[in-house]
């Protein structure tokens, strides 16, 4: 950990009319989360990291800019104060019998404060990201890990396999901050799809390809027979196509187990739905069997937009992971006060099925717009992104919209890293005046327990 410093002096490198540059700036836009960034604030509200390589950032900065600042809370379609948005949102809450707390982007204070609010008035919790999220849970769930650290991978992994992804095409720094740097020989070996082309400028990595065209599930079915120990030729069944494919199986294998540590990468977001669980488990599964004879783990890459972040959250607060209803006692009415269930608590079949009747929609990273889905006529709370505020005041009635701050941007935070390990401090690199979802979710929570109360002195009262 270290502590970043804003020198409000110095220029940036690529332009003179910084006003403030923030050295050692922790990225906020993917959950690499990489430390190694210095962000300039410039006078008119745009941001930029100068000689940033990352495609990723350097889109995510385009959506900062002079008017944030000046970004307005709006009550159905019309421009209102803040105390007059959160009391409609807090009403809205009340009225709820079943909302939805959707998108939950945000950062560990942000989860924490929306925890109590959802168990006030009984709300569902899903991410943005949670079809992306749920397989890797179940598989936790069902046969356990073996997981590794970015810095594991950088001190000792010298055999790296890919299994169905190119990491760089969701995160573009991933070889830099694994592999750059470093003196260990390694050999990378990109399984069921083509060598990603940002692995190729590094020294001694040696590159391969192997099945990019062969079904995951077959590839997973032959590979976890033979690192169960059965023989390649009898798997086969005298069929030349899966005699191939159990022999370039049966070569990596030798590689892992002659391999000091082997890796293995996924990124649950690029195998293929609904079965993912399937695969993420039989890659657990080879792995584990590895350890039996040398040393092998897994590297799951996910969790964008504070998805692992708001996760790990709920999971030590309830000990349930998201997808999980939370509500006071009182609210359950003879209910269970937590019901987590991965299926039936997906926000798209949740808006489908017409389930909820209202929703909290947290989108602090990104302008990420609320699901096309919505019922026009459902409840809609929004604290977002300035650059969402547009759509919120053309979506009309029942939508309350409050702009919220960035973690990373315009406030502090903290948010975990993609090996799941460390929680890394965040420095707001431009300190606009918008207010933290914790915040407001604090505030929120404040005005609906005022209003629940109120309603049940109203009904004891009545003869
Ligand atoms: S790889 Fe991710 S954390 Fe690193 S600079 Fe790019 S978006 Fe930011």
């Amino acid at each position: 950990m270290h502590s970043p410093s804003i020198d409000p002096s110095t220029p940036s490198p690529s332009a003179t009319r910084a006003a403030a540059l923030t050295r050692d700036w922790i990225c906020p836009f993917c959950p690499l989360l990489c430390d190694d960034l210095a962000a300039a604030a410039h006078d008119d509200g745009t941001l930029d990291v100068p000689d940033t390589e990352c495609s990723r950032l350097a889109h995510a900065l385009t959506q900062y800019g002079a008017t944030d600042v000046q970004c307005a809370c709006t009550v159905d379609g019309n421009e209102a104060d803040k105390d007059a948005a959160l009391a409609s949102a807090a009403q809205l809450l009340a009225n709820a019998r079943r909302p939805l707390f959707g998108g939950l982007a945000t950062d560990v204070a942000g989860i924490r404060a929306l925890y109590p609010l959802a168990a006030a008035c009984g709300a569902i919790l899903d991410h943005l990201h949670g079809d992306a999220l749920t397989p890797a849970t179940l598989a936790l769930q069902d046969r356990g890990s073996f997981f590794t650290t970015l810095s594991e991978v950088r001190a000792r992994a010298d055999l790296l396999v890919f299994f169905g992804c190119q990491p760089s095409r969701r995160y573009p720094r991933f070889f830099t901050r694994a592999l750059a740097g470093t003196e260990l020989a390694r050999e990378l070996v990109f399984v069921g799809c083509e060598a990603d082309p940002a692995a190729a400028s590094f020294a001694q990595t040696r590159i391969d390809t192997l099945l990019p065209d062969t079904d995951p599930y077959d590839t997973l079915a032959l590979w976890s027979a033979l690192a169960e120990g059965r023989d390649a030729a009898a798997l086969s069944h005298g069929d030349g196509s899966a005699a191939n494919v159990a022999s370039a199986l049966a070569s990596l294998h030798a590689r892992i187990a002659g391999a000091r540590y082997t890796v293995v990468v996924y990124e649950p977001a690029a195998l293929p739905a609904p079965h993912a669980a399937l695969l993420i488990e039989a890659l657990n599964r080879i792995v584990k069997a590895v350890n039996r004879t040398t040393r092998a783990a897994c590297l799951a890459l996910g969790g964008d937009d504070g998805a692992l972040t708001v996760n790990q959250t709920v999971t030590w607060l309830s000990g349930l992971p998201l997808r999980t209803r939370v509500s006071m006692p009182a609210h359950a009415a003879g209910g269970a006060p937590l019901d987590h269930d991965p299926y039936r608590y997906r926000t798209a079949r949740l808006l489908a099925e017409r389930e909820v009747d209202a929703l909290l929609w947290i989108a602090g990273f990104a302008p990420h717009a609320w699901p096309a889905s919505l019922d026009p006529a459902l409840a809609l709370i929004v604290l977002g992104h300035p650059a969402l505020a547009d759509a919120a005041r053309a979506r009309g009635a029942n939508t309350v919209f409050v702009p919220v701050a960035t973690p990373g941007v315009d406030s502090g935070g903290h948010l975990f890293r993609i090996d799941g390990t460390v929680v890394m401090p965040l420095t707001a690199a431009r300190g606009a005046a918008l207010e933290s979802v914790a915040s407001i979710a604090a505030k929120l929570s404040g005005r609906l327990s005022g209003q629940l109360s109120e309603r049940s002195s109203t009904r004891e009262d009545q003869p």
